[in-house]
C-alpha cells in the first residue's frame, strides 16, 4: 500500500505539474515590442494593462521559475523591468513596468516546435494616453484563468531580493480595484476609466482682444465668430453629458498660442479643437476645412520640445527627466506620431459629419499645416477653418445663429464618432 500511495501523487505531478518559466525574451519589430515567455509546456494565460503607472500584466497558472523572478529589461524603449509573484487561486502574475503608455496589439500562445519551446507571446505598441485608457478595459486570453476574479488582491509572498521586496507592495496593488473585465459600452461613446469621468474637450476660439483675426468687409470680426461658435459647441457638447468642455477664452481677450496649448495639457484634454475663419484675396472661394499638424512641422517641433521639456517633466506619459536627451526625443516622436494618427482620424470623422449636416467643405478639406496651436504633443488636435470671411455669402452664414448651431452639431457628431472608433479599436 505504501508503494501505491507513493505512486498517486507522482502521476498527478506529471499531469498537473506547474509550468516552468524557462526564459523571457524580447523582440522589436515595426514599432512593436514583443515579449515571449518560454515555458516547458502549454499553459493558459491572461493579459491586461494597468494604469498609474502604466503596467502590463501576464497571468499564468502557478509556475516554477528557472530564471530570476524580477529583472530589469534591456530591450527597446518601452519596457523598464518585470517582477513576478504568486497569487491565491493558483496563479503566477508577471508585471512589466512600462516607460510609457502602450496597448496590447496581440496576445497568443505558440506551440513547441523543433527549435522553440511552448510560448506565450504578447505584442505591445506604444500609444497615446487615449488609446491606453481605452485599452484598460480589455482582457486578452482566458479571462477566467484560475477561476479567480481579477478584482481579488491577495498579498504577495516575500520575494528573495531587496529590490523585489521593495516592489512587493506595488505588485499586490497591481490587481485593479475595478475589475477590467467590464465591457466597454457599444453604441454610445462613454467616458474612459469609469462612469464619472467625462471626456475633456478644450475648445479654442481663435484670436481675441487686440487681435481681431480676419476682418470681413462689413466689419464682422473673426474673433467674434469663433467665440460664438465655440460657445454654441460647448453648450451642445455639455448637453450630452459625455463631455467636459474647457474654453481657452470665453470672452474677448488676447491669449498667447503657447498658453492655449498649455491649457490643453494642464486639463489633460482628450481633444483640442481650435476654431477659426479664413480670409483670402478671392471672394468666390467658400467652404470649411480641417487642419491637422503636418509631419515636417511636427518633426522640428518634436526636437524643440524634447529639448525644452527635458527640464519640465512629463510629456505624453514620458518622464523626460529620467531619460537621456536622445531617448526622450525618440519617445516623444512616437507619442507625437500616435497623436497625429488620432488627429487625422478625428479630421476624417469631422469631414463626414460636415457632409451629412450639409456644411460646405473646401475640396481636399483635410489639410496639414504647422500651426503652432496644433503642436501639443500629447493631445490630439485639429484646427477648423469654419469658412471664408472674404466671401459675402459665407460672412452672412457664419454670423447666423442657425448656421452656428448646425456647424456645432456637425462637430459634435464628428467627435462622437471619433470616440466610438477609439473605443471600438480596443475591442478587436
Ligand atoms: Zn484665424
Amino acid at each position: 500500500m505504501l508503494a501505491a500511495l507513493g505512486a498517486g501523487p507522482q502521476v498527478r505531478a506529471q499531469n498537473n505539474a506547474a509550468p516552468v518559466v524557462e526564459g523571457i525574451r524580447y523582440g522589436l519589430n515595426a514599432g512593436k515590442t514583443r515579449i515571449v515567455v518560454d515555458l516547458d509546456r502549454k499553459a493558459d494565460f491572461r493579459v491586461f494593462m494597468l494604469e498609474g503607472p502604466p503596467r502590463l500584466v501576464i497571468d499564468l497558472p502557478r509556475s516554477e521559475w528557472k530564471i530570476p523572478r524580477s529583472r530589469p529589461v534591456a530591450a527597446g524603449d518601452l519596457l523598464k523591468s518585470y517582477r513576478s509573484g504568486d497569487l491565491d487561486g493558483g496563479l503566477t502574475r508577471i508585471v512589466f513596468d512600462l516607460r510609457r503608455t502602450a496597448v496590447v496589439a496581440g496576445a497568443f500562445t505558440l506551440d513547441r516546435s523543433s527549435t522553440a519551446r511552448d510560448r506565450v507571446v504578447v505584442d505591445l505598441s506604444p500609444s497615446s494616453q487615449n488609446l491606453f485608457q481605452a485599452g484598460l478595459e480589455k482582457v486578452h486570453g482566458n479571462k477566467l484563468l484560475g477561476g479567480a476574479a481579477l478584482g481579488a488582491a491577495p498579498p504577495m509572498p516575500a520575494p528573495e531580493s531587496g529590490v523585489a521586496a521593495a516592489r512587493n507592495e506595488s505588485v499586490a496593488r497591481a490587481v485593479p480595484p475595478d475589475v477590467p473585465m467590464r465591457k466597454p459600452p457599444g453604441a454610445a461613446p462613454a467616458p474612459r476609466g469609469g462612469a464619472e469621468r467625462k471626456y475633456v474637450i478644450v475648445l479654442d476660439p481663435g484670436h481675441g482682444g487686440a487681435d481681431p483675426g480676419a476682418v470681413a468687409s462689413g466689419g464682422i470680426l473673426e474673433k467674434n465668430i469663433t467665440l460664438a461658435v465655440a460657445r454654441e459647441l460647448k453648450r451642445q457638447m455639455e448637453e450630452t453629458g459625455r463631455y467636459r468642455v474647457v474654453m481657452t477664452r470665453d470672452r474677448d481677450v488676447q491669449i498667447r498660442l503657447r498658453d492655449r496649448l498649455d491649457m490643453a495639457r494642464r486639463e489633460r484634454a482628450d481633444l483640442f479643437i481650435s476654431l477659426h475663419a479664413d480670409k483670402i484675396q478671392r471672394n468666390d472661394v467658400r467652404g470649411a476645412s480641417i487642419y491637422t499638424l503636418s509631419r515636417t512641422a511636427s518633426d522640428a517641433e518634436t526636437a524643440r520640445l524634447a529639448e525644452r521639456e527635458n527640464t519640465a517633466g512629463v510629456v505624453a506619459g514620458v518622464d523626460l527627466n529620467s531619460e537621456s536627451q536622445e531617448i526622450a526625443g525618440i519617445l516623444l516622436d512616437l507619442a507625437m506620431r500616435e497623436k497625429m494618427n488620432e488627429s487625422s482620424l478625428l479630421a476624417r470623422f469631422l469631414e463626414d459629419a460636415f457632409r451629412r449636416k450639409s456644411v460646405r467643405l473646401l475640396p481636399n478639406s483635410h489639410r496639414s499645416a504647422g500651426f503652432a496651436v496644433l503642436k501639443a504633443p500629447d493631445v490630439p488636435s485639429v484646427l477648423i477653418e469654419t469658412g471664408f470671411l472674404s466671401n459675402p455669402a459665407e460672412v452672412k452664414l457664419l454670423s447666423s445663429a442657425e448656421f452656428q448651431r448646425r456647424i456645432s452639431s456637425a462637430v459634435l457628431d464628428g467627435v462622437d464618432a471619433y470616440f466610438r472608433k477609439i473605443r471600438a479599436l480596443q475591442k478587436i
